[in-house]
């Protein structure tokens, strides 16, 4: 049996009931392939592919915290330190009742290497909750972030450990992180980012997921002879990820028709009007009803149904196994040309095949969305150095960096003869340096 092949069946024996974490490491280890079976007996003899699969340390811990009616409620929380050969442990919080433990590490293995590729020295982590924020008064949200923090902070910190933002972990949620932190702590780090301006973070932190996003499809599709402008997209979400493509799209010419959330979508054949889908997600977070209701080109649909539009470039950026093959066959019949993952992991695999072998350009989010961790990176850069850069300085920064991203993966692909394969390109490329780290430091 291939070492391959070994390692993915210990993976599923030694982490049952993981699903999400089997099918992060089955897409990466089968695209490094070529990778290993170059250097199988180096890799076979060091472990490399077992140390790598395992996380370094996770934690599992109880958050309890007091609802507004006096009522006691119990959360668990997760914080999993996949890998650190190239920097501190860095990866968002998640805070959705989906959470659980497989699908943290799932994201913390995909994180190593999005954070390899980024070219930045940052290691791969996440963490998260399976505390819903929706629904719930400021207050309470307070408390479970108080609580949360109350344990996190034993385990974090500006040079071990730096989290950032997820789903449902904004701003706001990272404010009142912070607050605890320092309270507890007692020291004013860098030890989040994702945090406000007037303490500590970056402008265009907020932007850079869905900026960087189309950053990189821009140049992806220069690349291939193509040009974004004047293009249809369709997006899937609308919170930052969709907001922020949605926004970055539209200046450079594109026209985004739709948006959606876990209960339904909106196709605005018009283009997306983003000043309203702000005020009704980012300050009345709100359902997007509210902004079918106030747009009179908008159609409301309760249910899933975004890639049933016809579009040219798609942009899923909700939540990982979103786009089924069913939807992508419907892209590819409506003649969609790109998919840019704006979400992590939102194909699944087969879809991502099926889109490939379409000759559809898709771009994987380890790669299309490292924009955000890139930015969190610059955010520390800046807290160390105790300076503010100005909002061009860091957009140019991060359009730099997703343009070196876009490139680094397409040479990698084209060295293992997989022109045009950038699932296999941003494995390789950010397997690379993380495997090169990790034999230079020993046995650890
Ligand atoms: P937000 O919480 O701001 O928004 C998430 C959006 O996706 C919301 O519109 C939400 O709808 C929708 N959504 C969430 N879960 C589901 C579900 N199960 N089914 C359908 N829709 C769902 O999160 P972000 O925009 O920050 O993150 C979106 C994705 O991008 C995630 O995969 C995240 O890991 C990834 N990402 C985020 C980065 C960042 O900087 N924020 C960086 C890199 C990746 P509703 O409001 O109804 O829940």
């Amino acid at each position: 049996m291939s070492y391959v092949d070994e390692v993915l069946e210990r993976v599923i024996a030694k982490n049952p009931a993981e699903p999400e974490f089997h099918q992060a490491v089955k897409e990466v280890l089968n695209s490094l392939r070529p990778v290993i079976e170059a250097n199988e007996e180096v890799y076979r003899k060091e472990a490399l592919l077992e140390r790598l699969t395992e996380p370094d340390r996770q934690f599992k811990f109880r958050v309890p915290w007091v609802d507004d009616k006096g009522q006691v409620q119990v959360n668990t929380g997760y914080r999993v330190q996949f890998n650190n050969s190239i920097g501190p442990y860095k990866g968002g919080l998640r805070l959705h009742p989906s959470v659980n433990l497989g699908i943290i590490k799932f994201l913390g293995f995909e994180q190593i290497f999005k954070n390899s590729l980024t070219g930045l020295p940052i290691g791969g982590g996440k963490g998260g909750s399976d505390f819903d924020p929706k629904g719930k008064s400021d207050r309470e949200i307070m408390a479970f972030c108080q609580s949360f923090m109350t344990e996190l902070c034993k385990y974090i910190g500006a040079d071990t450990d730096v989290p950032a933002g997820d789903i449902g972990t904004g701003a706001r949620e990272i404010g009142y992180m912070f607050g605890q932190f320092k309270r507890i702590r007692g020291t004013y780090e860098g030890v989040l980012t994702g945090k406000g301006l007037t303490y500590g973070g970056s402008l265009a932190r907020t932007e850079a997921t869905g900026y960087g996003l189309l950053y990189f499809t821009e140049e992806m599709l220069k690349s291939n002879g193509s040009d974004i402008k004047g293009k249809t997209v369709c997006v899937s979400g609308s919170g930052n990820v969709a907001i922020y493509a949605t926004e970055k799209a539209q200046q450079l010419g594109a026209k985004v028709v739709t948006v959606s959330d876990s209960t339904g979508w909106v196709y605005d054949p018009e283009g997306i009007d983003v000043a309203l889908l702000k005020e009704v997600k980012e300050v009345k977070r709100a359902r997007l009803t509210e902004y079918a209701a106030a747009r009179p080109s908008a159609q409301y649909h309760e249910g899933r149904g975004v890639w049933t539009i016809k579009c040219d470039i798609a942009l899923p950026c909700a939540t990982q196994n979103e786009l089924l093959l069913e939807d992508a066959k419907a892209l590819v019949a409506n003649g969609c040309m790109a998919v840019a993952e704006g979400a992590n992991m939102p194909t699944t695999l087969e879809a991502t095949e099926y889109l490939q072998q379409n000759k559809v350009l898709f771009a994987p989010g380890k790669a299309a969305n490292a924009g955000g961790v890139a930015t969190s990176a610059l955010e520390m850069s800046q807290n160390s150095e105790r300076l503010s850069w100005t909002f061009e300085e860091v957009d140019s920064k991060l359009k730099n960096i997703m343009v070196n991203i876009f490139h680094n993966l397409d040479d990698a692909a084209k060295r293992y003869g997989k022109e045009g394969d950038y699932v296999a390109g941003a494995n390789i490329a950010g397997f690379e340096k993380v495997a090169n780290a990790m034999m230079a430091q020993g046995v650890c």
